[in-house]
C-alpha cells in the first residue's frame, strides 16, 4: 500500500549532495521542476557561461521546439564530442587527422603563430590577415595548476621547428603570469632554430585574445617584435 505522504516519484526532492539542483528545491520538499527538467537544467547549468537564470531559459526553450529541432540538437553535440579530436601536426581542433589549415598549399609554412587554445586560432582566423600556420599548445604553463611544459604540445612544436626550418614563430599568447612564463619558456627552446617574434598587446593583463576585436588583433599580430 502507498503511503499518502510518500513523494511522488516525478516530483521527488533531488537528495544527491552538493548537486546545484538542492537549490532548487522548493519549501516542503518538492522540485520546482519535474525531474527530467531538473535533469536538463543541471547538465546545461555545467555550460561555462551558463547561470541557473540562463540554464531555466535554455530548457523552457527546448522544451517548445519540435522533437526534430531537438533531436538534431542532441545528434550535433554528440557527432562533434565523437567526431573531432585534435590535428597532429597543429594541434587544432580538427575531424581529420591533419586539420585544413596544415593541409592548405596556400599557407606559408615558413611562419608558425602559437596560441595558447584553439579558441585563439578561430579569433586569428577570424582576422583575415594571418597567412602562415598555427601550433595550439593546449594550455599554459602554471605550477600553481601542476601544468607543467610536459603537460602542453611543446615538444612537437620544437621538433617540428627544428625539422622543418621555419623562418619566424610569433608568441600569441596574451599577458599574464602564465602566458609570460610559457612565452619566455618556449622562445627559449625554439631561439636556437629560428626568429621568434611575440605579438604587441594593446590589451589589459589577462585580456583574452578572443575577446580582442578583430582590428585590435590585426594591428597586434603586426606590430609584433622580436623577443628578448
Ligand atoms: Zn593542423
Amino acid at each position: 500500500m502507498q503511503l499518502l505522504n510518500s513523494p511522488n516519484p516525478a516530483t521527488i526532492l533531488y537528495d544527491r549532495k552538493s548537486m546545484p539542483l538542492l537549490r532548487l528545491a522548493a519549501p516542503g520538499g518538492t522540485l520546482v521542476y519535474t525531474r527530467p527538467l531538473a535533469r536538463l537544467i543541471e547538465q546545461l547549468q555545467r555550460l561555462p557561461g551558463v547561470g541557473p537564470k540562463s540554464a531555466q531559459r535554455l530548457a523552457l526553450h527546448i522544451l517548445k521546439r519540435p522533437e526534430e529541432e531537438v533531436k538534431a540538437l542532441a545528434q550535433a553535440l554528440l557527432e562533434a564530442k565523437q567526431q573531432v579530436g585534435l590535428c597532429s601536426v597543429c594541434f587544432h581542433l580538427s575531424a581529420e587527422p591533419v586539420c585544413d589549415i596544415c593541409k592548405n598549399p596556400s599557407r606559408d609554412p615558413q611562419l608558425i603563430c602559437v596560441v595558447a587554445d584553439s579558441r585563439d586560432v578561430i579569433a586569428l582566423e577570424k582576422t583575415r590577415e594571418y597567412k602562415g600556420k598555427y601550433h595550439v599548445l593546449g594550455g599554459l604553463i602554471s605550477p600553481m595548476e601542476g601544468i607543467g611544459p610536459d603537460h602542453l604540445h611543446i615538444s612537437p612544436l620544437v621538433k617540428r621547428v627544428a625539422q622543418q626550418g621555419v623562418e619566424e614563430v610569433i608568441m600569441a599568447i596574451s599577458p599574464s603570469v602564465e602566458g609570460d612564463t610559457t612565452t619566455l619558456y618556449v622562445g627559449q627552446l625554439l631561439k636556437p632554430f629560428t626568429k621568434v617574434t611575440r605579438i604587441a598587446f594593446g590589451l589589459p593583463m589577462g585580456g583574452d585574445l578572443e575577446y580582442a576585436d578583430e582590428v585590435t588583433l590585426a594591428r597586434a599580430l603586426e606590430g609584433r617584435r622580436e623577443l628578448e
